[in-house]
């Protein structure tokens, strides 16, 4: 694994939203209280498992507490620094989320961050489905490999594998949970130089 402070030069550089930019402080496990979801599942596959009669009614749940925490969100640190870094150096950044759109754009908003490019959940199918990156790749006209997602999951890593990328884990709490999955682990934004 290279180190982080000798990474490779990146075309452009995808993000991940929400405990990678930024910090909404999501309570999943009230979430997975609320629906009765199993510790281990994904939320919205544990949706996916529900009767169709009962799907709405979990999605708006799920909602709620996105929307909550969209207005409670803070940047991780050196995040925006780090947007700004890439912007000057003219290295486009791009976001790929499982967010519902609306509540991604509320964060940002909140948060006045700028990005081009926004993917949310109704964009694309879910990591770790490569789509979304890659309809990033093609909007940008730029080659997969030259270019890079950083992600807090092991979603995020396997989306970046699946799509050819480079899968670059932001572990700031140094949990090393998700790290045989990624090509590179960084644990602050400052690591990510442009
Ligand atoms: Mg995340």
């Amino acid at each position: 694994m290279p180190a982080a402070d000798n990474l490779p030069g990146f075309d452009g550089i995808i993000f991940d939203l929400d405990g990678t930019l930024v910090d909404s402080r999501l309570d999943f496990a009230a979430i997975r209280a609320h629906l009765n979801c199993p510790p281990d599942m994904g939320v919205l596959e544990f949706i996916d498992t529900l009767p169709s009669s009962e799907q709405a009614a979990a999605h708006e749940v799920v909602l709620e507490y996105e929307r909550a925490g969209a207005e409670r969100a803070v940047w991780m640190p050196g995040a925006q620094q780090c947007l700004a870094r890439l912007e000057q150096s003219g290295i486009p950044a791009a976001i790929l989320t499982r967010n519902a759109s609306q509540v991604a754009r509320l964060t940002l908003d909140r948060l006045q961050g700028t990005i081009g490019c926004l993917l949310a959940r109704e964009d694309a199918p879910p990591k770790p489905a490569p789509d979304g990156l890659l309809m990033i790749a093609q909007t940008w006209q730029l080659a997969p490999a030259r270019l890079a997602y950083v992600g807090d999951f092991k979603y995020d890593l396997l989306a970046a594998q699946n799509a050819g990328m480079c899968g670059i884990y932001y572990d700031p709490n140094h949990t090393g949970l998700h790290s045989h999955l990624a090509d590179v682990v960084i644990h602050h934004f400052d690591q990510l130089s442009a």
